[in-house]
């Protein structure tokens, strides 16, 4: 078989059809509902304590520290109230050696350093002024407590969260090892330690990074609508939304402000369908996840994710190179009229290595749209260690890219839509989007003269054509950030495709969502959640 007809073989296996994305998200709808109600198997629903989001009018000054794998960021950010901030920031490298201290004191007295330092260098008036203030001690840290900077803390390891500024850590990961933490409050191990510098911080906020996209774009987005979801397509994948606080049944540990009648909730849909009822897979999924140290688990991920799609395209080379059954990267003269070469697998090519082949070239591949596929043989000689890879080859990584990352976009829409409709936010009269009137309640508006014919003639028509209204109150609005979403050429459109494709939504109902990047979670939006967390007080 030529290598070209087995690729497009091949890339029909990732397809993933209209029929199936309306199974998908109403699977996804219903493990939505079982975390809410229980402690499930598969999306774990996890309430944030996080009870309002902004609007883009807040303002004042605020800090955050990101505590990820290998750095330490300390940041302030100065809400303008208008949309804007600025934010200052340091960053400094976590000391190998505490990174496996004896003691959690140890690592936790480093980073209130470097939040002292940060203070000194950037707000010394403010230091300042809270020093002076020490006469009229009220807190542990020794400052008058309306005069504490309000620091939100994003905390990028597994904790038990039972309030906005409480969570316990249940282990560490990426290389982190101090045993007598685990089982402690990490909010508390970081105030502790900023009390005994005295410093006028309080740790306002335990914050997660896709619950901080969230509330970036909801004060970032333009106009007053607040944002209805956060949605990470990077390394990993996961969601953050507002959620009606009575569809949350199972029990909540821990005090929380109840006026709002909102909770934002961490879905952890890495993990939707662990059980694999609705997802769908191919051959190679199914070696990925049997080679992978987690078989069974974060299945939507495995199939969606930065760090699965370059191991998705190495399992499918990999296989058309072992079943023998094309000739790919085994051509003898790959000139295509440059020169004569013979196509060559280098020694140590990442074909050869699990997890060695980045998902950048996927995009490469998508972007690539010249007749010889230069760039793009350049990057699998650079990339996959092909040398002199033919056009022919060229072709063949293009279209199974293709369709492996088209499949990524079109499950991602899946998780959009379903959150889209669990909220009922497209619904008429729903949150801030009233939606466009009805055929019949515009007709209550004209028999009431609320409004002139000609004007409601006019309404009914956009109303009809757009499905949008022209009021800023009928956008749906999403924020999403990562390398893949931001930088996979058509990834957006991908999931609005399934947006589409979804009964419920439709062409009307896609329209009325607005996608936008929400850049830098872990500084304005832990900042923004140390201030809806310090009103709460
Ligand atoms: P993180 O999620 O770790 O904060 P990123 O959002 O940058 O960081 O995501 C990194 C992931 O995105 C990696 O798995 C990487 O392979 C993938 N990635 C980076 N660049 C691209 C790209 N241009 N196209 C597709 N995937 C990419």
């Amino acid at each position: 078989m030529s290598v070209t007809t087995e690729a497009k073989r091949i890339a029909a296996e990732f397809e993933y059809s209209d029929v199936a994305v309306n199974e998908g998200v109403k699977e996804f709808i219903a493990q939505m509902n079982e975390g809410l109600q229980k402690n499930a198997t598969t999306m774990s629903q996890i309430p944030t304590y996080v009870t309002a989001v902004p609007n883009g009018t807040e303002k004042g000054l605020y800090m955050a520290v990101d505590l990820g794998g290998t750095n330490f960021r300390v940041c302030s950010i100065e809400l303008h109230g208008d949309t804007t901030f600025s934010l200052v920031q340091s960053k400094v490298a976590i000391p190998k050696e505490l990174m496996v201290a004896k003691t959690a004191k140890e690592l936790f007295a480093f980073l209130a350093k470097q939040i002292e330092l940060f203070l000194k260098e950037h707000h010394e008036d403010h230091f300042e002024a809270s020093v002076r203030h020490r006469t009229t001690v009220s807190t542990p840290g020794g400052y008058t407590d309306d005069k504490a900077f309000r620091m939100g803390f994003t905390f990028s390891f597994p904790v038990h969260q039972v309030g906005i500024n409480k969570g316990t850590l249940i282990r560490w990961t990426k290389g982190f090892d101090i045993e007598d933490a685990v089982g402690q409050d990490v909010c508390e191990l970081l105030q502790r330690e900023i009390d005994t510098l005295k410093l006028p911080v309080k740790v306002a906020a335990l914050v997660n990074d896709t619950v901080g996209t969230l509330m970036a774009r909801s004060y970032t987005s333009p106009g007053k609508t607040s944002t209805l979801l956060g949605a990470i397509f990077g390394t990993g994948t996961n969601g953050a939304y507002v959620e009606q606080l009575n569809k949350i049944t199972k029990p909540m540990e821990g005090d929380f402000d109840k006026t709002t009648g909102l909770m934002v909730v961490n879905t952890e849909w890495g993990s939707f369908d662990n059980t694999m009822k609705v997802l769908p897979t191919t051959k190679y999924d199914q070696i990925l996840d049997r080679d992978s140290i987690n078989p069974g688990i974060q299945m939507f991920e495995k199939r969606v994710s930065g760090m699965f799609l370059g191991e998705i395209l190495r399992t499918v080379l990999v296989e058309m190179l072992n079943e023998n059954a094309c000739s790919l990267f085994s051509d003898k003269d790959s000139s295509q009229n440059d020169y004569h070469s013979t196509t060559q697998i280098l020694p140590n090519s990442p074909l050869h290595k699990q997890w060695a082949v980045d998902s950048s070239i996927l995009s490469v591949a998508e972007a690539d749209n010249s007749s010889g596929l230069k760039i793009l043989r350049q990057f699998i000689e650079k990339d996959l260690g092909v040398a002199a890879a033919s056009l022919e080859d060229a072709q063949a990584v293009k279209d199974i890219s293709h369709a492996i990352a088209k499949r990524a976009a079109r499950l991602s829409g899946v998780a959009l839509a379903g959150i889209v409709l669990q909220t009922g936010r497209l619904d008429p009269g729903a949150g801030d989007n009233p939606g466009p009137k009805s055929a019949a309640a515009i007709a209550e508006d004209i028999k009431a003269g609320n409004i002139g014919e000609a004007a409601a003639a006019t309404a009914k028509k956009l109303a009809d054509t757009t499905g949008i209204s022209g009021n800023e109150e009928d956008i749906v609005d999403i924020g999403v950030d990562g390398s893949l979403v931001e930088f996979y050429p058509g990834f957006e459109d991908y999931m609005r495709e399934s947006l589409r494709a979804t009964e419920g939504i439709g062409a009307t109902g896609e329209r009325r969502i607005r996608i936008g990047i929400a850049k830098d979670g872990s500084g304005v939006g832990a900042a923004l959640i140390a201030l809806v967390a310090a009103k709460m007080e």
